[in-house]
């Protein structure tokens, strides 16, 4: 995606339009090739974005402007920052500028876009079936249910990763998977035995890919009928929409981000 420059904001506030300063406040590694970038808001502010919505980022690699979408993963009313997850890619445009960023460093952004309309207690339970960044739209939408009493939906998410190292934010989705309402597993392509993992993941925890079967039972296994959400590479989206097209899902049972 590269585009002709745009304006820059001189105010603190998001826009679609133009593009607005944020001070990085903290980089942490997750794994080999992801990190959570965390970006100061000023005062108490927050971000104001809605369920679902991303916003889109602008570098300058190699004296081209790139932009890129990314969601954010802290909670929607999450004040003074927010924070990112990204996966660097070793031939990627934009991954080449967002490793060199340091804590300090301002970065531009623009937004929000897209989004999930939800209301509390509109399904009687999400089925999140995200693979590797693709948690990122899931959580706050986890934690939005989960803050909330009244919101009694229930939530099964289904996190799909190459091995049990590469499962992003560990003890938030353990946290979360502590709530009544809240049950995580996880699926490992890359994972051939389950027996070196932690006791508390074994129960929950598949090897392999996630299949039309795998799906079905998780369906069948919901506490009431899901609506399911589904994130992550296009292959992964496609091949998710087929399987639940081939279980029997009408498109108005599910969205794709
Ligand atoms: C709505 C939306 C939200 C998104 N949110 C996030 C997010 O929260 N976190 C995040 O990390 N990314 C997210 N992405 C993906 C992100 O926008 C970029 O596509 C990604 O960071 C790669 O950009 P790049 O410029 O580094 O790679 P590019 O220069 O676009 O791609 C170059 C090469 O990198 C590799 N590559 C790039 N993307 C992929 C991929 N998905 N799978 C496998 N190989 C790939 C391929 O080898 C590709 O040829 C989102 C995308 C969309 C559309």
């Amino acid at each position: 995606m590269v585009r002709a420059s745009r304006p820059l904001s001189s105010n603190s506030e998001l826009n679609p339009d133009t593009f607005t300063a944020f001070k990085i406040s903290s980089v942490e590694q997750l794994t080999e090739d992801t990190y959570q970038y965390k970006f100061e808001l000023p005062g108490n502010s927050s971000l104001g974005l809605s369920l679902g919505q991303h916003i889109v980022l602008r570098g300058m690699v190699n004296g081209l402007e790139v932009q890129r979408a990314y969601t954010p993963v802290s909670p929607v009313n999450a004040e003074g920052y927010f924070e990112v997850l990204i996966k660097c890619y070793k031939a990627g445009l934009m991954s080449q500028y967002i490793k060199s960023w340091i804590e300090g460093d301002t970065v531009f952004w623009r937004g929000p876009f897209g989004g999930f309309p939800y209301s509390p207690n509109q399904y009687g339970e999400l089925l999140m079936l995200a693979s590797g960044t693709g948690t990122a739209p899931m959580l706050p939408i986890l934690q939005y249910i989960t803050e909330n009493e009244d919101d009694e939906t229930f939530i099964t998410l289904v996190g799909c990763f190459r091995t049990f190292e590469n499962i992003y934010l560990k003890p938030l989705l353990q946290d979360q998977s502590r709530y009544w309402n809240v049950r995580t597993c996880y699926v490992l392509s890359q994972e051939s035995s389950l027996e070196k993992l932690p006791w508390s993941y074994q129960e929950n925890t598949h090897t392999g890919h996630i299949t039309e079967n795998l799906i079905k039972k998780m369906i069948n296994s919901c506490r009431r009928k899901p609506f399911v959400l589904i994130c992550g590479s296009v292959a992964f989206n496609e091949d998710m929409t087929r399987c639940l097209k081939a279980i029997g899902l009408k498109e108005d049972s599910y969205f794709v981000f």
